[in-house]
């Protein structure tokens, strides 16, 4: 993997893999960034959802989404908690988070008990159901009762998703 990720060049890595732009994005750079994480930074901004001085809370740490989403919420000023598969007690965490995000790949895992009255939930899982429907990683029933805003599956993330890879795409 190592290998094709270096023989990207840099100015044409539209979905941020190459060790370039993963430096860029650390120190807070401008540069290429992943294509779900920097979407869901758009919808946050399009909705004028402020990030800096909010708890964050990432579920999931994934190369492609869970890490990348931690360090754009932290450049932009949010104290960020990442929980993954070792978290203890994760309930006691996502209760914490003004800003949920989840990616962990498991349907409808976040429930209404493990969020905070008013958060901002934005759901990046896509799973499919025994049915052949799409579901995320919220169970949105439950948590919409609770958060004050939450992204649908189908048609949130994903949609985000595949505008910035085009933008990237345009840009590079
Ligand atoms: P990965 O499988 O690579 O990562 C999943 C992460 O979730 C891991 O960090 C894992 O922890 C963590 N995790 C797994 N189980 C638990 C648990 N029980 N409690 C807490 N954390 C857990 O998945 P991706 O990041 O690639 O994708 C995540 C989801 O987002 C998937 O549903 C995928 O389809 C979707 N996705 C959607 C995109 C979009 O455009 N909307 C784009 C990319 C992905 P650990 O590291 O410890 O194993």
């Amino acid at each position: 993997a190592r290998a094709v990720i270096e023989a990207i060049d840099p100015g044409k890595d539209v979905d941020g893999f190459h060790y370039h732009n993963v430096g860029a994005l650390v120190v807070g750079e401008p540069a290429f960034y992943p294509c779900t994480p920097w979407g869901v930074m758009k919808m946050l901004e399009h909705e004028g959802i402020g990030v800096e001085g909010k708890h964050a809370v990432v579920v999931g740490r994934s190369t492609i989404v869970g890490k990348p989403m931690a360090l754009l919420l932290l450049n932009a000023g949010a104290t960020v908690t990442v929980c993954h598969a070792k978290t203890r007690d994760l309930p006691s965490l996502t209760r914490q988070a003004d800003i949920l995000v989840a990616a962990v790949g498991r349907a409808r895992m976040i429930t209404g008990d493990m969020v905070k009255p008013g958060a901002v939930v934005i759901d990046v899982g896509i799973n499919r159901l025994p049915d052949g429907k799409l579901c995320g990683d919220v169970d949105q029933e439950s948590v919409a009762k609770v958060a004050a805003r939450l992204s649908p599956v189908p048609g949130g993330v994903g949609p985000m998703t595949i505008a910035v890879l085009v933008a990237n795409t345009l840009r590079a």
